[in-house]
């Protein structure tokens, strides 16, 4: 069994195993990486989540909900690949 998921980002399918689960509890989007949280998720590219804040996506998938604790955890993956990036040289 190979569950397929859509990218809320490019809206391409992928293996579910290939995106991260993001869900919204109490009004705000929470990342769920070991994909356990209950509720609604919705699914994407870590590498699209800038193109997810771009589209919207979250909004339109689990209604108004807050994108701030996400905006923080992608920053934060955005920053680690960059202090890989450096510290490589
Ligand atoms: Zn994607």
């Amino acid at each position: 069994m190979n569950p397929v998921r859509t990218c809320v980002g490019c809206r391409q399918r992928d293996l579910k195993k290939n995106l991260v689960r993001a869900i919204a509890e109490n009004g705000v989007v929470r990342v769920d990486l070991a994909a356990r949280l209950p509720g609604r998720g919705v699914w994407f590219h870590q590498d699209c989540s800038q193109l997810v804040l771009d589209r919207n996506g979250f909004r339109k998938a689990l209604g108004e909900a807050s994108t701030a604790e996400f905006e923080a955890w992608h920053r934060q993956a955005r920053e680690d690949a960059g202090n890989k990036m450096s510290s490589s040289k």
